[in-house]
């Protein structure tokens, strides 16, 4: 428990039992997480088997898995650290014939599952694809009853039914069985849940705000009210509600479970004064957490304000965020060169990988990313979606399995990384989404050798943030929803506009969908370190046009005396005196 503070302490040393920690962004939950475990192995015997902890991203579970295996090497890796799709995963694999599936089951990706549904009812692919979600929704619904069936479950008998034997002839399951049918097994066999109840001895779950129903059904199949379970979270970080979680689950938490202690976590260690202060400012109109309290612990040094930006278009802001970054790491880029630049004003020690650039939906990256192209700037760019979503992903992976484009092994004299690459650059048509497809799939077919089966497999349950490299010196270009848990240096959360941050979703905004809004706003600001510049645009090109764009409500609710408003750094000329030395030198 060494490296804790003391409110951290009592909560990762709290007697076996279940514990609720409630906690503002960096005041060492994940940290606290990780060292209860540690504790419960190296210091009350709890075998390392018996461990699970579970999160919602893959990247999520590496990080965990990497900050065990500092604290208890030998430990670490007896413990089930994984995903609730990976848990799930794991559960079916065990019990597949319960389920009526082999030993071998493939999850299927969205092309074959339209395919085959388009084949059952004989319909288009469009039809598939707008039928699809609803046979998802009752899919759903139905395991988080199960195995009490009410009308509405029976009914759908018919098509739902016959796409899921269609898909059980053929060994396949889809994402949502992962933890349906884990579900419904366990709840209709509860012997089979007490040996799993009997098994998992600890379980622990990081950013618990973010559960959905399923996963919590899973969760209370697994655990009895008086179970030695840690769940952990911020109901102000809550951002899944659009795919269905409901912080609901974390709010009744300690009606669930009677027995539980809840310890809260006051001080935060990531950011600067002024960084917390305006964060504390920007969800306090609609916090789900009543007397908060978050004391700034960190950055004393770092810049006393918050820097605004506005920028006349969404060029001139990525403008802004690329002479931002080559006047805070001291000259790193091309601009530099040809500005003759050589001035103070570097921090010290910063490089890309200590810089974020933050936005509400992927649509936003187009110019920063061309920006920081033009600048020469290194980036990696990530968002919350699946990886198999992305149409040039798609193709790229059908290029990777069609012998005709990347002719296929002599089995392992050529990696799969290799032959990715062979396939990138046979695309003809969509060559830019081919190279980016490449660059999101690279780390993934690295990792996985010449296993083509474990690359797909991995593929259909990755978001693209799990190939976010932390150790890669480059800018990270990412959506607001992945950037959680995550924290940087210096962030820019651009696009800080009405419309665009909070989005507005057609017509009409229900007051819970404002307020996952505002709760986004608060996790990118949180994400920083020392810097925070928030800029927005009065003109920005949107879906095809030009639009005027006023700034975010969202900035009016921070106090002025926290923020610096920044003018657009006018590019300087090279100076005459040292021109000719440099051109020499060049
Ligand atoms: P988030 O809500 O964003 O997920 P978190 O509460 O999980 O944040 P962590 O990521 O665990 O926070 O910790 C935030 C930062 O504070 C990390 O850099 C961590 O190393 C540091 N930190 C946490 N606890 C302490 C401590 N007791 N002493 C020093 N640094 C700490
Ligand atoms: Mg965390």
């Amino acid at each position: 428990l060494e490296g804790l503070d003391p409110e951290q302490r009592v909560a990762a040393g709290a007697e076996p039992g279940p514990l609720l920690v409630v906690a503002g962004p960096g005041t060492g939950k994940t940290r606290t997480l990780t060292h209860r475990l540690a504790y419960l192995v190296a210091g009350r015997g709890l075998a390392a088997e018996r461990c699970l902890a579970v999160t919602f991203t893959r990247r999520a579970c590496a990080e965990l898995q990497e900050r065990l295996d500092q604290l208890v090497p030998g430990d670490a890796r007896r413990m089930l650290v994984t995903t609730f799709h990976g848990l799930g995963l794991r559960i079916l694999r065990e019990q597949h014939e319960a389920v009526g599936l082999g030993p071998g089951f493939r999850i299927a990706d969205e092309a074959e599952r339209l395919e085959l549904l388009g084949e059952l009812l004989g319909c288009p692919e469009r039809e598939a694809r707008r039928l699809l979600p609803e046979l998802v929704r009752r899919k759903r619904a139905r395991a988080a009853r199960w195995p009490d069936l009410d009308a509405e479950a029976s009914e759908v008998a018919g098509p739902l039914a016959r796409y899921e034997a269609a898909m059980r002839k053929r060994d396949l399951v889809d994402l949502d069985d992962l933890l349906a049918l884990p579900v419904m097994l366990l709840a209709g066999d509860p012997a089979m849940a007490a040996r799993y109840r009997e098994r998992f001895g600890f379980v622990a779950v990081d950013e618990y705000q973010d559960v959905d129903e399923l996963q919590y059904r899973l969760l209370r199949l697994l655990t009895t009210p008086d179970a030695n379970l840690c769940v952990i979270g911020d109901p102000d970080q809550a951002i899944y509600g659009f795919r269905g979680a409901d912080v609901g689950f974390f709010l009744r938490f300690t009606e669930d479970f009677p027995a539980a202690t809840v310890v809260r976590l006051t001080r935060n260690y990531r950011s600067s004064p002024a960084i917390v202060a305006g964060a504390l400012q920007a969800i306090a109109p609609s916090t789900l957490v009543a007397g908060r309290e978050l004391a700034a612990m960190a950055g004393q040094d770092a810049p006393a304000r918050i820097t605004v930006h506005q920028a006349a278009s969404d060029l001139a802001e990525a403008e802004f965020v690329v002479q931002t970054v080559d006047r805070l790491l001291g000259g790193a880029s091309f601009l530099s060169l040809d500005s003759g630049r050589a001035d103070g004003g570097a921090e010290h020690g910063l490089s890309f990988a200590d810089v974020a650039v933050l936005y509400r939906t992927d649509a936003q990256s187009g110019p920063l990313a061309e920006a920081l192209d033009r600048a020469g700037m290194p980036f990696q760019k990530r968002s919350h979606d699946r990886l198999g979503d992305r149409p040039a992903v798609r193709a790229l992976v059908r290029a990777l399995r069609d012998p005709a484009v990347v002719p296929g092994p002599p089995a392992g004299d050529r990696s799969l990384q290799e032959r990715l690459a062979a396939a990138a650059a046979a695309a003809t048509d969509d060559m830019a989404g081919a190279a980016e497809a490449l660059d999101l799939l690279a780390p993934l077919a690295a990792r996985c050798g010449d296993d083509l089966d474990r690359f797909l497999a991995e593929l259909a349950l990755g978001d693209e943030v799990d190939t976010w490299d932390p150790r890669a010196d480059r800018v990270s270009l990412l959506t607001l929803h992945a950037a959680k848990g995550l924290e940087f240096p210096v962030v820019f959360l651009v696009g800080c506009e009405d419309g665009l941050l909070p989005l507005r979703f057609g017509p009409r905004r229900s007051p819970e969908e404002a307020a996952e809004e505002r709760r986004l706003f608060f996790v990118g600001m949180t994400r920083a370190r020392s810097h925070l510049f928030l800029s927005h645009a009065r003109k920005r090109a949107w879906r095809g046009s030009v639009r005027e764009a006023e700034p975010s409500p969202f900035l009016a609710d921070l106090e002025a005396a926290l923020l610096d408003h920044a003018r657009a750094t006018a590019r300087r000329r090279p100076q005459p005196a040292a021109t000719g030395d440099q051109l020499s030198f060049l």
